[in-house]
Formats: C-alpha cells, sequence, structure tokens
C-alpha cells in the first residue's frame, strides 16, 4: 500500500487535496478546524522539500463563479498558520500554492467520466505527485478526489491515514457497550447510517430536528416541529429493528419548544407527548439531556454526529452541551463525526482534546459507517 512515507517528494510538485471547506461569515472563518487539520501533511511535504500545489473546494458553487465562495480568505489564513507565503490562484513559481475553489468548474463534480477525466488530466500537468488528504470530500466522486490519483503517483495523507483508523475501530470489533448518538436537522440524510447501525451498536440515541419524525412515528403530536412525514413507515421499520435487535433506542422524554424558529423566541419544557400544536420543538429537553448523558458514559466506544437542538441559538443549546459534556467525560473512545458537530462543540467551549477524535468529515464518515465505499479512499488503495 501507498504511504505518505514511501512517496519519494523530495524536490517534487505535490498536487495535495486537502479539504478547506470551512465556515465563512462575512469574509470571516469562523472555524478553522479544517485547515489546522491539513497542516502536518503540509509541513511533512515542505520538510521533505516539496512544493505544494492545493486543491480544495468551498461549498457548493455549482460550478460557476462566486466571490462568497472564493478561497481567499483560507489562503490568507493557512499563510499565516504556515508561517509561509502561500501563493494563490495562478501564480506559479512559488513553493505553495492554492488554487481557487475547485468547483467555480462544473467539471470537477460533473457526473460525466470525460468531462471529470479532462480536468482532472488538466490538474495532473500542475505536479508530478499527488496526496489525498480532503477527507470530508472522499465520499465525492470528484475529479480531483477520484480520477486525478488514477493519474499520478500518490499516497493518502496523515488526516485521511488518521481518520480511516478511528472509523476502522468503529466498524471492526468496537469496545463495548458501543452507542451512537444522531441528530441534526434531517433523517433523510442519516436513514442509512441508522439502518446500517442497528446491527452493530448497543445504543442509539436519537434527537435533533430528525427526532420529531421519530416521535411521530410512534404516534406523538409534534406541534410545528420539523417532520419529513413521508419518512414516517421507514422510521417505524427502524424502531422495529431496533427493538428485534435489542438495540436500546433513546428518545427524549422531553422536549424544549418555542413559539417560533427565532434565537429569542420564549423556550419552554414540555413532556415529548404534550408538545402544543403551535409550537415547535427546537431542543430535546434537560430530562432527556441528562437520560442520554447517563447512557452516554456507560459506553466505552461512543460515535456522534449532529447537534440535538438548534445549538446557533443560546436558549436551544443545552442539549448539545450536556451532550457533549458526557462524550468528553467518557471512559473510552469518543468520536464527534463532521465539521459541522466539530464546530458546534469549539463554538460552546470545548476543546478538540476533551474528546477522543473529532473527524473532520461529516458525510464522508456517515457514509463510511454505512458500509458504502468511498470513491477518494478507493482511488487511494485504502
Ligand atoms: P445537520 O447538518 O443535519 O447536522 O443539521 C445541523 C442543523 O440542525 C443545525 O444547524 C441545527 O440548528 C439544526 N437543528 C437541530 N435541531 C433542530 C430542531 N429541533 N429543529 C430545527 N433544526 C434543528
Amino acid at each position: 500500500m501507498n504511504s505518505l512515507a514511501s512517496l519519494d517528494v523530495a524536490g517534487k510538485r505535490v498536487f495535495l487535496r486537502c479539504d478547506l471547506n470551512v465556515p465563512i461569515k462575512n469574509g470571516v472563518i469562523t472555524d478553522d478546524g479544517r485547515i489546522r487539520a491539513s497542516l502536518p501533511t503540509m509541513k511533512n511535504l515542505l520538510e521533505r522539500g516539496a512544493s505544494l500545489v492545493i486543491g480544495a473546494h468551498l461549498g457548493r458553487p455549482k460550478g460557476e463563479f462566486n466571490s462568497d465562495l472564493s478561497l481567499a480568505p483560507v489562503a490568507k489564513r493557512l499563510q499565516e498558520l504556515l508561517g509561509q507565503t502561500v501563493d494563490f490562484q495562478n501564480k506559479h513559481a512559488a513553493s505553495i500554492l492554492l488554487l481557487e475553489n475547485l468547483r467555480f468548474n462544473p467539471a470537477e463534480t460533473s457526473k460525466d467520466d470525460a468531462e471529470r477525466a479532462a480536468f482532472a488530466k488538466e490538474l495532473a500537468s500542475y505536479a508530478d505527485v499527488y496526496v489525498g488528504d480532503g477527507f470530508g470530500a472522499v465520499h465525492r466522486k470528484h475529479a480531483s478526489v477520484y480520477d486525478l490519483p488514477a493519474l499520478l503517483e500518490h499516497a493518502p495523507g496523515f488526516l485521511i491515514d488518521a481518520e480511516v483508523d478511528v472509523l476502522k475501530k468503529l466498524t471492526h470489533s468496537p469496545i463495548r457497550p458501543y452507542g451512537v448518538v444522531l441528530g441534526g436537522a434531517k433523517v433523510s440524510d442519516k436513514i442509512g447510517v441508522i439502518s446500517n447501525l442497528l446491527s452493530k451498536v448497543d445504543v442509539m440515541a436519537i434527537g435533533g430536528g430528525m427526532v420529531f419524525t421519530f416521535l411521530a412515528a410512534t404516534g406523538k403530536e409534534i406541534g410545528s416541529s420539523l417532520v419529513e412525514k413521508d419518512l414516517i413507515p421507514t422510521v417505524k421499520e427502524l424502531i422495529a429493528t431496533a427493538n428485534s435487535k435489542g438495540v436500546k433506542l433513546l428518545l427524549p422524554e422531553d422536549i424544549v419548544v418555542a413559539p417560533e424558529f427565532n434565537a429569542n423566541a420564549q423556550p419552554t419544557v414540555v413532556p415529548a407527548d404534550q408538545i402544543p400544536s403551535n409550537q415547535i420543538g427546537l431542543d430535546i429537553g434537560p430530562l432527556a439531556a441528562d437520560a442520554f448523558a447517563r447512557e452516554i458514559k456507560q459506553c466505552k466506544t461512543v460515535f456522534w454526529n449532529g447537534p440535538m437542538g438548534v445549538f446557533e441559538f443560546a436558549n436551544f443549546a443545552h442539549g448539545t452541551k450536556v451532550v457533549a459534556q458526557a462524550l468528553t467525560e467518557l471512559d473510552g473512545i469518543s468520536v464527534v463525526g463532521g465539521g459541522d458537530s466539530a464546530a458546534a462543540v469549539r463554538a460552546l467551549g470545548f476543546k478538540d482534546s476533551d474528546f477522543g477524535y473529532i473527524s473532520t468529515g461529516g458525510g464522508a464518515s456517515l457514509e463510511y459507517l454505512e458500509g458504502k465505499v468511498l470513491p477518494g479512499l478507493q482511488a487511494l488503495g485504502l
């Protein structure tokens, strides 16, 4: 298997695919976790005498230039963190060059193999070897992720290696009890992973916006909360599977509701089966948060993806905070899956070192745990 250490990079130009897809508000990076996570591979390559052509994406520009999704602020931050000049876009000759958002070119994400292949060929002409380290994009069959490594000698970077190591631990004989906590907005994003994990975990706790589809599936009134009605039958089946497999499925016993989706909306705690018809559920309640925390702390392995409520609003961040706190107190491996979940715990004041591992890729880690083949890992021989 190719490894970064065995790749001959001295004096060579390395195309380094990173995940630098950081949250940016009004031109300011609000969480630079993904940039920091990319530094070890960059530094290693530079120390070994390579020059870098870094390719990355930001958001979903749909194949055209969009100044809000330019990587310019990322180039600036990267330069600060590396303490070295980072050239941006197409100025050759520097030892570190960051290309503009690869997704400004429709070929990067094209479903047409030939279009992607042509773009990959162009990218290959910038470099001698390829290092894949953009874990957050490995579930995408994109030119710079999937097609390009086939054209150059290649190896995974340190970040991808570390991510895959952790996911392997979660997949092959995790230390039990094994718990998973899932939240976030939509059930539709998580059906695959829930269904696959039900045959692997001992405990599954559900919160976030997606919990209301579960509550509706158990016959509860959910007021004006987020719901995916068409998925109620699927969710009913998942609940039945959990029961038949002996998985402890935790749904919240209480909910924090409010009359509107608003930072200043008045919060009220109600039992999960008494959500008033004119209210929206915006967080799991305090009893539920404590129950989830108790179960989490009894596990030896926990994977968590997705906030328990609208943590961006202080009034509805309690459930997410309590769950995060429980993960930090776990006597075992805690894995926070996903850029957004990682940004959430940092925004709530936790440190990366409080957790066993913080994955940079939400979608990628979920698809790995779903048991899917990830194109970007396949392309690197992983
Ligand atoms: P995801 O990207 O699927 O992980 O979802 C994250 C988003 O889910 C966050 O921005 C939260 O604000 C949102 N969210 C969590 N709980 C709720 C809820 N009860 N109602 C609406 N949105 C929610």
